[in-house]
């Protein structure tokens, strides 16, 4: 942690998306300021940050509070991924204790078209549901914590996508476990769902371009999608993009110029 004489103002960003990184990348041009970014840790081989970075969690409300007030945050980012709803609730209810701003990003949720079929769930439980009770061969990219919800329909051929390695391992009798991190290309989307002859897409209404591609793939195979809904959230101050944020910023903290820029 760096010395509290550090009179610049302090950013905290609380990451684990590519808003989070793209957004350190851009605050570390500004010399006045000095910029964290927090990780919760999860991931087994996080990509690297252009900023000082700290990692996991903060002990809930209580132990957020206690760190925006020692480091002398002044202003807080939620730029968390849209289903992580518990830091978020946590950061806004921190934010308001310690009387520091805060800013959410957020990007907007895929939207269906004309050609997509696609059925929306509120949880992982009901979208395994929703797969339907014949035997199918299901993408699955909803991430690793709510793979559980797979073993209620066991009868499915599952290929399951994640970063790291499902922890604790499942017990599946039809899964096929591929590690992959993206932003995915469509055609390799399309390749590999035609290649494991996919007949039905699970995921989760993350949003944004980097895991979009499997949709439009899915639209090219005239492949069912079922999408996991996001969870309800209260969010305050909120922009959609990481452009929209420096702009923020710059203006609500008056900062000069990017340096170089
Ligand atoms: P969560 O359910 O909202 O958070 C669980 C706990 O993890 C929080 O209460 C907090 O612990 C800690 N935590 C979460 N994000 C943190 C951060 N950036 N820095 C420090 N502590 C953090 O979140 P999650 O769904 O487990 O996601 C964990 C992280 O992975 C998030 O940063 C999120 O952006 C990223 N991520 C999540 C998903 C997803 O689908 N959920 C997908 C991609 C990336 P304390 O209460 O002890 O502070």
């Amino acid at each position: 942690m760096e010395s509290h004489n550090d009179s610049r103002r302090h950013v905290l960003i609380l990451g684990g998306t590519t808003e989070g990184r793209m957004l350190a990348e851009r605050l570390a041009q500004f010399s006045d300021l000095r910029v964290t970014v927090s990780l919760a840790g999860s991931t087994k081989v996080p990509i690297l940050q252009p900023v000082p970075t700290r990692f996991g969690g903060f002990g809930g409300v209580e132990g957020l509070t206690a760190y925006l007030r020692s480091e002398r945050v002044s202003w807080l980012i939620v730029a968390t991924h849209p289903f992580a709803s518990a830091i978020a609730n946590n950061a806004l209810e921190a934010a308001a204790r310690a009387a520091v701003s805060v800013l959410v990003i957020r990007r907007p949720p895929w939207v269906a078209g004309a050609d997509d079929h696609w059925t929306e769930a509120g949880s992982a439980d009901e979208a395994v549901g929703a797969l339907g009770g014949a035997a199918r061969r299901v993408f699955v990219t909803i991430g690793r914590q709510q793979l559980a919800a797979l073993s209620r329909s066991p009868q499915h051929h599952y290929v399951i996508r994640t970063v790291d390695p499902p922890d604790p391992p499942l017990s599946l009798p039809h899964a096929r476990y591929v590690l992959a991190r993206g932003p995915f290309a469509e055609q390799d989307e399309f390749d590999f769902m035609r290649k494991h002859a996919i007949e039905m897409l699970l995921a989760k209404n993350s949003g944004g371009d980097a895991t979009s591609a499997k949709l439009a793939a899915a639209r090219r195979l005239n492949i069912p999608v079922v999408l996991i809904r996001r969870p309800a959230e209260a969010l305050g101050e909120c922009v959609h993009d990481v452009d929209s944020a420096v702009r923020h910023l710059v203006a609500e903290l008056g900062l000069v110029s990017e340096r170089g820029v």
